[in-house]
């Protein structure tokens, strides 16, 4: 019962390092959030010993008799979140999700239609190096380059044309709200089933600020940790009639024992993400975000070169186009690094850059707002990011801004040890 800085004070310290750089920086990476103390909690409890391959109440293993409790509570609170008929909380992560999804919607070989990964897509979306490239015939459609939405006259075109198996409605880099009802009318036409991956936008959705898909489509995957806010795990929620093939794809097609004490933090989370507090937390990252699109597309920052993909954004992140700036997309990324603000590089479609360099920043704002910020804390944070994107900039004066909302908004008060 040795604890972890007396048993492993090497890892302690970076744990405690960790703890540190998340309470004095700005996490603007848009796919982060803070999960809250409970889920934490759960996350680090005894269920992590516990093995239990199969589902509740249909178990390989003896003594799952409390991990059946934890597991149907999460099951029953996802589903009553997102109105489904079938939801499976034991993907490891958003890829795994997507790879039980996939398999069990198509045989490798088939075709399937995606958003190509330069244009906001993921990597299980059909990337060439991903499964979902190997072992699938992949067609990719894309945002328009003028308005930089996605293209619904050329999904329409390529989905009459290869009569794709499955068409995957999803995005991780897009600053919009996809039209489910569109693409559940094109994939009717081609007899496709419609899968969409909610992982950025599931908090959205859960707090009624996003159209919600699963009455569209036939599958619908997610990530907890993204702007749902919980432990880092995925999940998948489908009509009844997909429920067996999606069971025996995720286990005993894909995994093992699932992770109990993650899917009791998921439980917690779901919790979490039903109460009115969450909803207050989403509309003020949706409403961050509009106030970031807005600051970074003010005179001051045109004349520097910087832009914002689409002109705005509906949801918890925006695009920052930087074709026209001196800067690219990595030199951006250090300078906010820099004053104390994390975001990553990110390709804008038709990157002139090469990946590791890239034109643009992918900005989100979950995890400030679960930190507590509100419209005024965004608009400073804004300036300072539009600040530190002109030709001269000062970082000594930028450094002071970030702490002091650092220090405004506290992360985790009794977590130090
Ligand atoms: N799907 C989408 C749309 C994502 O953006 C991501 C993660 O970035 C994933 C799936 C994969 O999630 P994970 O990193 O948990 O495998």
């Amino acid at each position: 019962n040795t604890p972890l800085h007396e048993l492993d004070p090497e890892v302690a310290a970076a744990v405690d390092a960790e703890l540190n750089r998340q309470q004095s920086t700005l996490e603007m990476i848009a796919s982060e959030n803070f999960a809250p103390v409970a889920v934490l909690e759960a996350q680090g409890s005894v269920l992590t010993n516990k093995y239990a391959e199969g589902y509740p109440g249909r178990r390989y293993y003896g003594g799952c008799e409390h991990v059946d409790i934890t597991e149907q509570i999460a099951i029953d609170r996802l589903k009553e979140l997102f109105g489904a008929e079938y939801a499976n909380v034991q993907p490891h992560s958003g890829a795994s999700a997507n790879q039980a999804a996939l398999f069990a919607l198509a045989q490798p070989g088939d075709t399937v239609l995606g958003l190509d990964l330069a244009h906001g897509g993921h990597l299980t979306h059909g990337m060439r190096l991903n499964f979902s490239g190997k072992q699938f015939n992949v067609v990719a459609y894309h945002v328009d380059a003028a308005t930089g939405l996605v293209d619904m006259a050329e999904l329409e075109r390529l989905a009459k044309e290869h009569r794709p198996k499955v068409i995957i409605a999803g995005w991780s880099a897009y600053p919009r709200q996809l039209d489910f009802t569109e693409f559940r009318r094109i994939a009717d036409e081609v007899e496709a089933y419609l899968w969409v991956d909610m992982a950025h936008f599931a908090g959205l959705v859960a707090a009624g600020l996003h159209p919600n898909p699963v009455p569209y489509a036939d599958v619908v995957t997610s990530t907890t940790h993204k702007t749902l806010g919980g432990p880092r795990g995925g999940f998948i929620l489908a009509k009844k009639d997909f429920a067996k093939k999606l069971n025996s794809s995720v286990f005993p097609g894909f995994q093992g024992g699932p992770l109990e004490h993650v899917i009791a933090a998921k439980a917690v989370s779901f919790k979490v993400a039903a109460s009115e507090d969450f909803t207050e937390r989403q509309r003020r990252t949706v409403e961050g975000a509009r106030i970031l699109a807005e600051r970074l597309t003010a005179d001051d920052a045109r004349a520097a070169g910087v832009n914002v993909l689409s002109g705005g954004t509906d949801v918890h992140l925006i695009l920052v186009d930087l074709r026209e700036s001196e800067l690219d997309g990595q030199q951006a990324e250090d300078r906010l690094h820099e004053v104390g603000i994390t975001v990553n590089r990110n390709a804008v479609p038709n990157d002139p850059r090469p990946p590791m360099v890239t034109s643009g920043l992918r900005i989100g704002t979950p995890a400030l707002a679960t930190r507590g910020f509100g419209a005024e804390d965004f608009a400073e944070v804004a300036d300072v990011i539009a600040q530190a994107l002109m030709p001269s900039y000062d970082a000594e004066a930028l450094k002071a801004r970030v702490k002091a909302l650092a220090d405004k908004h506290p992360l985790y008060p009794g977590l130090n040890t």
